[in-house]
């Protein structure tokens, strides 16, 4: 039927990743009109795992993804495998309860639950590496973990955490630059790539559709939603959209209004030898820091560091990635100056207004469902929003209902004004970050 894209890499953003990928697979262009019970629009972890779910409880799925499977964030971001959403979810309470607050700080760790699941179930080789640490970078930082350490003891967290001091992080990290950090042997970080396609072939072998090069570029409300892409159309029962940064104004100005695109970057450096690895970060764990234009990073497989870090607004990359991330790296691990740089890429993550996911219905449409604006938080909170959909597809009992109830505020400005507006405002959170 459709003509297959090739089977390599070369329509897929250059990146570490993406260079050292094990099973991309081509999957055809979507030429025809067809139906199923769900049509999900979004190849990354939202809609591919949303789709394991469905034809897991006995749903036909077509997934249509606009360029190559795990394309956006999800084959691009720094792998970090970290407990919770990435936000408290206690400021919500009086919308969801209190019962509501505890089930999404449960969902949290839940989520990590998932995903490492999932990798064991299908053996997929995606580099999984347990162990994380939030590091401290002012001493307020330091207040704010302990206060944390006591928030998961409280909330019955059952991995191993602890808090070090200054004078104790040598035993997880080679560098002055920190005042301490809270480790958590429940999170830990991965090959985000590796996981977006081994997650596919999953969906494939449980007879999801897959579509590259097809991007939904209409949608036909009703009581059989039709979605309709250059050269084909799905008609379906239920309709969901994962495009997250991606999914523009075009296709839904609802969901579009709601998630601002924001741009993070990644540096990969030559493989670096035994010793150094050592003298940088001796426990293979992953880090990101506290403050909002926060450094993230960890070693990869082949033990290069992956850097990442940087949080642009204005839909622009910057020109010169490593010019603009090698000061940190280096201002982190001195003893790394000089050091070569293998690859630079950036993604864009879905930022909404309140920070929380937004998983819902259409307010129009009760048959459409989203999720996305997941921040920088989303390796393991997408494969819980995942489930969530499902279950609300598949009338299920859950908690998608605690998630629909949150509101989420339409960025002022539209399409052209919102962009520079936030970049305002995070200036300010940056400012406020120097003390
Ligand atoms: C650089 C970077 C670093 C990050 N680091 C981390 C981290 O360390 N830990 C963490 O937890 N999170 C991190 N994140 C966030 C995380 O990657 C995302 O939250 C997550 O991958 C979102 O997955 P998703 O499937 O919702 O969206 P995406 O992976 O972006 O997938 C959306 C897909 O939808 C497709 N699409 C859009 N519109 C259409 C359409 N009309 N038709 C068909 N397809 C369409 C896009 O092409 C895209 O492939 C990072 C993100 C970035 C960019």
């Amino acid at each position: 039927m459709a003509s297959k894209p090739p089977v390599h890499s070369e329509q897929y953003p250059h990146s570490y990743y993406v260079d050292t990928a094990k099973e991309i697979y081509a999957h055809p262009q979507l030429e025809s009109e067809i139906s199923a019970d769900v049509c999900i629009v979004g190849g990354g972890f939202s809609g591919i795992n949303t789709a394991i779910e469905l034809t897991q409880r006995g749903m036909s799925v077509v997934l249509l993804e606009a360029k190559r499977i795990g394309w956006g964030a999800s084959g691009r971001n720094g792998g970090e495998l970290i407990r919770g959403i990435g936000h408290d979810p206690a400021q919500f309470q009086n919308e969801i309860g209190a019962e509501g607050v505890k089930a999404i700080q449960q969902m949290g760790f839940e989520a990590v639950e998932i995903v490492r699941n999932r990798i064991q179930e299908h053996q997929i080789n995606c580099d999984l590496q347990m162990g994380y640490c939030d590091l401290a970078v002012k001493p307020r930082h330091m207040d704010e973990l302990e206060e944390e350490f006591s928030a998961l003891k409280a909330m019955g967290y059952q991995q191993e955490i602890k808090l070090l001091t200054k004078g104790q992080l040598g035993e997880v990290i080679g560098s002055d630059f920190y005042q301490g950090a809270l480790v958590d042997m429940g999170s830990g970080h991965l090959h985000p790539l590796n996981l977006a396609l081994g997650e596919a072939r999953v969906a494939r072998n449980l007879g999801t559709q897959l579509f590259e090069y097809s991007a939904a570029e209409k949608i036909i409300q009703g009581a059989r939603p039709k979605v309709i892409t250059a050269k084909g159309a799905v008609n379906c029962q239920y309709l969901v959209l994962a495009g997250n940064a991606y999914i523009g104004h075009k296709l839904n100005a609802y969901l579009g209004g709601k998630v601002l695109p924001a741009g993070s970057y990644l540096l990969a450096t030559e493989p670096l030898s035994e010793a150094q690895c050592a003298s940088i970060i001796p426990q293979n764990m992953a880090f990101a820091d506290m403050r909002i234009a926060l450094d993230y990073f960890h070693l990869s497989s082949d033990r290069r560091l992956l850097f990442g870090g940087l949080c642009t607004y204005s839909g622009k990359d910057p020109k010169d990635i490593e010019a603009a991330l090698r000061p940190n790296l280096e201002k982190v691990f001195p003893q790394l100056k000089g050091v070569r740089i293998d690859y630079e890429w950036g993604g864009m993550i879905g930022i909404g207004a309140n920070r929380m996911p937004q998983i819902g219905r259409l307010p129009d449409a009760n048959n459409i469902f989203y999720a996305q604006a997941y921040a920088g938080h989303g390796v393991n909170a997408t494969h819980m929003a995942a489930k969530l959909l499902a279950e609300a597809i598949c009338q299920q009992a859950g908690h998608f209902d605690v998630f629909a109830k949150i509101k989420h505020m339409t960025f002022p400005g539209g399409p052209t004004f919102r962009s520079p507006m936030l970049a305002a405002g995070m200036l300010y959170h940056r400012f406020k970050d120097l003390f």
